[in-house]
């Protein structure tokens, strides 16, 4: 296994600067990989009913100071200096999206049509962690999140939470991880609310989890200081476990920020808010990501899929025939046609974790084919180019 770093280097995806601690210079290549991964969420969401926004990376202090970041977490926050200083507060760069999505919910008078309301952005997060315990992409001091909000009636909860738990079977299967625990933790001791809120909470939480057949681990204690929350872990093929996923329900900032919705009664009533995320940080995700495949990615998310290598010049025509053909059908490819040797050719994109590679010479050109290899498996397939679009359609290409 090879550590995520020097992956991410043979695959020319991304690379850090010391003037820039915690933060990812991305590459073509690497920001390709993080769009199609972002793409997929994105569906996965909007099948789901959840509405993509976008909300400011920099927000008042103001803000801050009513959702209780300023005075607990401002050691951690970006703050950054107004222009007109006397004016006007600082602002802090945003360590979550919770504010900016309450502003969204809070811009018009919400009726119980609209309700639940799920939000979701991938959002820009930036908090500033001592330098010591930055970690390559495992810990940043900027990252893109899936950052997720429910605005929803208690009588809600369990369903948002079942729903939750089968997004997040679908998306970590999709990657390659069938294994994941869940663990919930409960009420600590200093906390906000009621006994009867948190019994409320808690018992929806558990029941929602049982009613999937789950097993789970309770954390007495562990929740945060105003509510329950569902921590899920996901084992990797090394047999490593990573806290990715969370959802928690929260009493407290719709009370902070006066939320509520006009009931069918015509009665304002509160709502309560459900903070999700499936991948947690997206740089973080491709660094396990990474690891765990060893830089071999299933081929559905690997950014290069396929790099056409001719054998020499008399080949090279051919092998831009199958070059236009698999962007015809819509393949991430590459070409390689210089007059290094095949074998080179070969080397330096194996090194590179591309998973397939055709093979072009004389023989395939004279019999209108190519010659496919796969990544960490022995042996070539001919393959005729009128049968290549089914052979990849095979590989869900
Ligand atoms: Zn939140």
């Amino acid at each position: 296994m090879s550590d995520h770093r020097e992956l991410a280097k043979v695959m020319d995806l991304f690379h850090f600067e010391e003037h820039s601690p915690g933060m990812i210079f991305w590459h073509p290549i690497g920001l390709k990989l993080l769009r199609l991964i972002e793409d997929f969420m994105r569906q996965i969401y909007q099948d789901h009913d959840f509405a993509e926004v976008r909300s400011p990376v920099a927000l008042n202090r103001s803000l801050w100071e009513l959702s209780g970041h300023w005075q607990k977490f401002r050691k951690n926050m970006f703050i950054v200096g107004s222009s007109d200083a006397e004016e006007e507060p600082d602002y802090a760069l945003k360590p979550m999206s919770c504010p900016a999505h309450i502003a969204i919910y809070k811009s018009h008078k919400r009726s119980y049509r609209e309700i639940p309301m799920r939000l979701m952005e991938f959002g820009m997060a930036h908090r500033n962690e001592p330098s010591g315990t930055l970690s390559g992409c495992m810990r940043l001091r900027q990252f893109v999140q899936d950052d997720a909000h429910i605005f929803c009636r208690e009588a809600d909860i369990r369903n948002e939470i079942g729903n939750f738990l089968r997004m997040v079977k679908q998306v970590y299967a999709a990657f390659g991880y069938n294994n994941f625990s869940i663990r919930i933790a409960l009420r600590p001791e200093q906390r906000l609310g009621s006994d009867e809120q948190w019994d409320r909470a808690e018992s929806a939480l558990i029941d929602a989890v049982q009613a999937l057949g789950y097993t789970y681990q309770l954390a007495p204690g562990e929740g945060s200081f105003y509510s329950p929350k569902i921590e899920i872990s996901m084992q990797d093929h090394l047999g490593r476990l990573w806290q990715c996923g969370t959802i928690q329900v929260d009493f407290n900032f719709p009370q902070l920020f006066d939320l509520s919705f006009v009931n069918q009664k015509g009665d304002l009533e509160q709502v309560v808010i459900l903070h999700q995320a499936i991948l947690g940080s997206l740089e973080r995700w491709i660094g396990i990501l990474l690891e765990n495949h060893n830089g071999v990615l299933p081929l559905w998310v690997a950014p290069v899929q396929i790099a056409v290598a001719s054998v020499s010049e008399k080949s090279a025509d051919w092998a831009e025939v199958i070059f236009r053909r698999l962007k015809q059908i819509g393949a991430r490819v590459e070409l390689h046609v210089s007059d290094r040797t095949i074998a080179k050719k070969i080397r330096e994109l194996s090194a590179r974790k591309i998973p397939l590679i055709a093979v072009v010479g004389e023989k395939e050109a004279m019999n209108q084919s190519l010659n496919l290899r796969r990544l960490g498996i022995a042996g070539q397939k001919e393959i005729p180019l009128a049968e290549l679009e089914v052979e990849l359609a095979h590989l869900h290409i």
